[in-house]
């Protein structure tokens, strides 16, 4: 395993006369060797208050709102009978825009909105067992089945609502092919899964080593894909036998990096785990989750067109700066 980078420096002449050198990592991913730059200036986000107004008028027409949820949501007529699948304050029932054969939205909790730190482990927990019970309904065959939550408008979500996503396809994404191929090449010439050996060889460093919750570990990514990406690695390998202990230590994990999230004044983020499900040995299930522009009324959006048309990640953070912090919340 290769933490690789290259190292670019960039002179800038500022208007005051001083000139400025910057630092730009080109850092490969261990697994993927996809590249990220890693810079050291982050540019001024702005403050996250203004929204209130959209808060409410979203509030008006929402369809995972407790009073329209029954109404609006659209139902699995095969492997859910029509049913909605529920536990407390979580629902899963079908994506009224599927991506894949088998498609889900878990609405997370009664509460239209959340700040960050008003997430509670048992939204994730009731969703994720929501998201076990349906994939033990799936027929045998081989599926690429990821979870994924998209938080606020700049994580590209269109209801305000907390609620994750689950896609089940017979064909992978792009990405999720690029895992299962290199997980399968690593594996075959190690012996081991790579995420086992990720976190040994990141606890082994100890710079981007987070902590642990129950049953995971928590690093920061050395290659992030966006700000503070911190990847979560589980003993447990397959989504749907997970034990509850398991499923609590991610979920436990998850809410404790959302607060480190809210204390660096973001609100909005992204979350996907890549299942291990029907996949084979060479493959852990991998959860990955970081934070987006902060909403308010004047947001910008930072999926730009190095990530649009060159797949190229830009983080304005340094890994191994930042996961010393999470630290304290873990
Ligand atoms: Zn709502």
């Amino acid at each position: 395993m290769e933490f690789r980078k290259e190292v670019e420096f960039a002179r800038v002449l500022l208007p005051n006369g001083t000139v400025e050198e910057n630092r730009i990592e080109v850092r490969y991913d261990p697994l993927t060797l996809q590249t990220s730059r890693v810079l050291k200036k982050t540019p001024p986000f702005s403050d996250i208050k203004g929204f209130e107004d959209e808060i409410e008028s979203s509030r008006g027409w929402c369809p995972f709102c407790p009073e329209r949820i029954e109404l609006m949501a659209a139902r699995d007529p095969e492997l859910l009978n029509g049913e909605l699948l529920k536990r407390n304050e979580a629902i899963l029932f079908s994506n009224i825009v599927p991506y894949s054969k088998y498609s889900y939205v878990i609405r997370m909790t009664n509460a239209h909105y959340l700040e960050l730190d008003e997430f509670k482990k048992e939204h994730f927990t009731d969703s994720f067992i929501l998201v076990q019970e349906m994939l033990s309904r799936l027929r045998e065959g081989k599926f690429y089945i990821s979870i994924g939550m998209n938080y606020l408008k700049p994580a590209g979500s269109s209801i305000m609502h907390p609620h994750i996503q689950t896609i089940i396809s017979e064909t992978s994404t792009d990405y999720f092919a690029r895992l299962d191929w290199s997980a399968l090449e690593f594996y075959e010439e190690k012996k081991k899964d790579y995420w086992k050996s990720l976190v040994e060889k990141e606890r082994e460093i100890g710079k981007r080593f987070v902590g642990e919750t129950k049953k995971t570990s928590w690093l920061s990514a050395f290659a992030p894909k966006g700000f503070y990406h911190f990847i979560g690695v589980p003993e447990e390998r397959e989504f749907v036998d997970m034990s509850e202990e398991q499923i609590d230590g991610i979920s436990d994990g998850l809410i404790k990096i959302l607060r480190f999230y809210r204390s660096k004044g973001f609100n909005s983020f992204n979350i996907s785990i890549f299942l291990a499900d029907r996949l084979g040995e060479h493959f852990r299930t991998n959860i990955h989750i970081l934070a987006r522009t902060p909403f308010d009324r004047y947001y910008w959006c930072d999926v730009y067109f190095p990530k649009m048309f060159h797949d190229e990640a830009i983080s304005y953070l340094v890994p191994e700066e930042y996961a010393h912090e999470l630290k304290e919340f873990m």
